[in-house]
């Protein structure tokens, strides 16, 4: 491990939802500068107008704190670097764009999209890769200058050697060599005065003085690219590493938004907003996530801080990773067991609250210890809890019947247990169940006949959290009240 404090960053484009890509492609930075003492950044990628989504930017940031995954520097928390929004260093690109004309390794170009579009559909007739075909490339840089100052359209290209080849490194799959022939002049700076990604990232990586940058596999294939611009500045080159990509649950391709769109259908998502109204907690999504992609060796139920301290950037894999929604599951189940009872307990309230129940908070401390280990998400405490909040439950009369008795039978039974929790001093696991117990075995009948019907009286329903438990929660009165409700309902069927 390298002990160096690095900078790293996560440099977003604002152009859709966060999703579980995004996540990852922040929180390995963060565990890298975590673990080493260095700096974690914020920067937003806001150059592609076109594809520029508003409120993108503010859910990228209440993904991240959601997460926990927090920066040092940033749009919304400055920093000796900014400004973070690309968009607000124009004149930076700009100016780094005429630097590398001066220098003799980029042009102006002043072709039109038209004769453009004319030598891409001519290269494609011959079978030719479409590129452009240099025509701007040896212009006078004073006259190109000339030109630009005086309103003319122009954008800049890099002038990628013609011959000779280019050696790039990638962290996790190691050097790899391409020759300088099958790369194109690309464009740095747009007609429209902004640069593209090649350029702002290369320039804001050495500005900001990033020292690891990773980000997805999409852009390996312009690492050359990226290579030779940062070496026409003369700058030392970042360590790159670039992540493996998700595929689908099947394993079989890449995530697209119709799947993503299916996933929805039961319950999971892989959108962060949406995972947070799901029931996931970070502690879980983080847990799943930090594991696609990095090799754990020993026990894989991690917090942030053991992630933080385990952290170790070789053990980053570049085989992609299937998403498996089981394991996340599993890993938000772990961690919701592991929440100490306050934390669980402030953590469901908002979804019961969202059912419009008033949420009585002492009681609601009293039940989390008897749902938290049926909890895979937390809205699931609803189905088992939400009864708690109410002020009476409506069970329905067929469930008050126990299984191979009549109704009136079923009344019976309940006559009797409630004779019997009527003379209890008190309804507490300890007091009431040793003489329920006596009076199933006095009846002949299964526990589960008789606790059956008090369950469905009590609690509205055939599922619930131990009876005994649940009914001292609910208190003396409101058991008996109850109870003496279910005779009646089933006296009447
Ligand atoms: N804005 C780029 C993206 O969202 C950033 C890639 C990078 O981390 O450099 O794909």
């Amino acid at each position: 491990m390298d002990p160096k404090p690095v900078r790293t960053r996560f440099a977003p484009s604002p152009t859709g939802r966060m999703h579980l890509g995004s996540a990852r492609s922040a929180l390995y930075p963060f565990l890298l500068a975590r673990r080493t003492g260095g700096t974690f950044i914020l920067r937003i990628e806001d150059t592609d107008q076109k594809r520029f989504v508003p409120g993108a930017e503010q859910e990228l940031i209440d993904g991240l704190h959601w997460l926990g995954i927090n920066y040092d520097e940033g749009p919304d928390v400055g920093g000796p670097c900014g400004p973070y929004r690309q968009t607000e260093r124009r004149e930076i690109y700009h100016e780094y764009a005429w630097k590398l004309v001066e220098l003799g390794h980029a042009f102006p170009c002043f072709c039109t999209p038209d004769r453009l579009d004319k030598v891409r559909q001519e290269q494609m007739k011959n079978k030719q890769n479409p590129r452009y075909d240099g025509a701007c490339r040896n212009l006078n840089p004073d006259e190109g200058r000339r030109r630009a100052a005086s309103g003319e359209k122009v954008v800049i290209r890099f002038k990628m050697p013609k011959e000779g080849s280019i050696t790039t490194t990638d962290l996790l799959r190691g050097p790899s060599t391409t020759e300088n022939s099958a790369l194109d002049d690309s464009v740095l700076l747009k007609s429209d005065g902004l640069p593209t990604y090649h350029l702002a990232a290369m320039v804001d990586d050495h500005l900001m003085e990033i020292t690891h940058v990773i980000r997805g596999s999409e852009w390996l294939p312009s690492l050359p690219l990226h290579t030779h611009i940062i070496r026409a500045f003369g700058w030392e080159e970042p360590q790159f590493v670039h992540l493996s990509v998700f595929l689908k649950p099947s394993g079989k391709g890449k995530m697209s938004k119709r799947e993503a769109a299916e996933a929805i259908q039961d319950g999971h998502s892989i959108y962060v907003s949406e995972m947070q109204s799901l029931g996931y907690i970070p502690e879980g999504v983080l847990n799943w996530i930090a594991l696609m992609g990095w090799g754990v060796s020993e026990g894989d139920v991690l917090t942030l801080d053991d992630m933080i301290a385990r952290f170790d950037i070789h053990n980053l894999t570049p085989s992609p990773a299937a998403m498996n929604f089981a394991k996340l599951d599993h890993f938000n189940a772990t961690h919701i067991r592991l929440l100490r009872t306050d934390d669980l307990a402030a953590r469901v309230k908002p979804y019961f609250l969202r059912e419009g129940l008033a949420v009585d908070d002492a009681k609601l401390l009293k039940i989390i210890p008897l749902i938290r280990e049926r909890l895979v998400t937390l809205d699931d405490s609803l189905p088992f809890a939400a009864w708690f909040f109410k002020e009476t439950v409506e069970p329905k009369p067929a469930d008050l019947v126990a299984k191979n008795l009549t109704a009136a039978q079923s009344a019976d039974v309940a006559r009797k247990a409630y004779e019997i929790l009527a003379a209890l001093s008190e309804i507490t696991p300890a007091v009431a169940e040793p003489p329920l117990r006596l009076l199933v075995e006095q009846l002949g009948l299964s526990p589960n006949q008789v606790f059956g019907i008090l369950r469905v009286a009590v609690t509205g329903q055939t599922v619930s959290p131990p009876l005994f438990e649940s009914m001292e929660i609910v208190g003396k009165e409101k058991v008996l009240e109850r109870v003496k409700k279910a005779i009646k309902v089933l006296e009447s069927t």
